[in-house]
């Protein structure tokens, strides 16, 4: 029944999405996927409320492991990536994804501009692009994911549009910066270029291609995948698939999927491997046949009791208790220090690791934002 519920919400149409992830039963569905949990960011500029889903096993969520952003949904007139990333979340909770989940964390904005979507309008309903708000968050929803990004402090993000009729290009895209001809050599030490290579082949080996373009100090800064990338030096990739009528929404969504999959995929494969959990030792079970034996043990070691205490153990037990048992016995070796007690995990729900401090902005990438 859970995966039936949780197949109408990925065949439901564009329009009715941003309204289904708002229902309660549908949420309820979705957090009760394994390894998922949902969170409630904030809420749009109508009260509509802003989710998270975060993905992956309570082990990597407790040991920091690095964590992906996917911001879907920023424009309401580009409901792919939303209906993309809910497959990606499905795709993970599956058994053979279980090394992703506890390698990273992958964390989901279904939904940006709930408000935009569901009347599929690009704006909020303030009017606000909310894709041009990053520098300033001015409105609630661009504040919320900023809370977001300063809580886990991903090692990646990707922010997922699609192209529009009017838009320039007719094929799936992603842009990143234009790093070396800017001479703005990033200070992060993630292999970007590796992931980016790794995912793209993978795409073409799925029949999907996708071209990648770059952006450099002439264009706008205010975008997510720009701003995140300059001011917080965190790697950031802007996706779009191709627009509506170059292809099917079925095919589009099928190559966001693989895209965003095998993106998670590569970072995955790049992560700090998850210590190996150690193998339980049995608890034996009581045998028993032994009882029999038990039970006369502990018949003789009763009558030898009651013997001595009749037989002059008033005089044992006096000499027993001239020291109060309840002051301990100081010991006169060493200290041994006690070990450290392991820490209760914490769910995904409740998880809020403490912020990190804000790392140096790199003045060669000052140079990119500068316009
Ligand atoms: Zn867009």
């Amino acid at each position: 029944m859970k995966r039936l519920l949780f197949a109408l919400l990925l065949i439901t149409s564009s329009g009715a999405l941003g309204t289904s992830f708002a229902r309660a039963d549908a949420l309820s569905e979705i957090a009760a996927l394994p390894a998922v949990s949902v969170e409630t960011i904030g809420r749009s500029v109508e009260g509509r409320p802003l989710h998270l889903l975060v993905v992956a096993e309570p082990e990597a969520i407790e040991r920091g492991a690095p964590s992906v952003l996917i911001i879907c949904g920023q424009h309401g007139n580009e409901p792919i990536a939303s209906q993309a990333a809910l497959r990606v979340v499905r795709n993970l909770c599956s058994e053979s994804k279980a090394a992703i989940r506890r390698r990273i964390v992958t964390l989901i904005v279904p939904i940006a501009n709930p408000d935009g979507m569901a009347v599929r309008r690009r704006t909020n309903a303030a009017g606000v692009d909310l894709n041009r708000d990053w520098q300033e968050r001015t409105q609630p929803e661009t504040r919320a994911i900023f809370d977001v990004f300063l809580q886990w402090r991903p090692t990646l993000i990707i922010d997922a549009h699609e192209w529009t009729a009017d838009d320039l290009y007719t094929c799936h895209t992603i842009e990143t910066p234009l790093l070396r001809q800017e001479r703005a050599v990033p200070t992060w030490s993630v292999p970007l270029d590796q992931w980016i290579s790794t995912t793209l082949r993978a795409c073409a080996d799925q029949g999907t291609y996708v071209q990648r373009t770059y952006w450099g100090a002439a264009n706008d800064p205010r975008l997510a995948h720009r701003f995140f990338t300059t001011a917080w030096n965190t790697p950031a990739i802007l996706y779009e698939t191709m627009p509506a009528g170059t292809a099917s929404n079925a095919t589009r969504i099928t190559a966001a999927t693989t895209f965003l999959s095998q993106m998670l995929a590569a970072v995955a494969a790049s992560a700090p491997a998850p210590s190996p959990v150690p193998p339980q030792s049995p608890v034996p079970a009581p045998d028993s046949s032994m009882w029999p034996i038990h039970f006369a043990l502990a018949s003789g070691l009763l009558f030898l009791l009651l013997f001595t205490h009749g037989q002059g153990g008033r005089g044992m037990m006096e000499r027993t208790t001239t020291r109060p048992l309840s002051v301990p016995r100081r010991s006169t070796g060493p200290i041994i220090p006690r070990c450290r007690r392991e820490r209760p995990l914490a769910s995904a729900r409740t998880r809020h690791f403490p912020r990190r401090a804000h790392a140096p902005q790199d003045p060669r990438f000052s140079s990119l934002s500068a316009n």
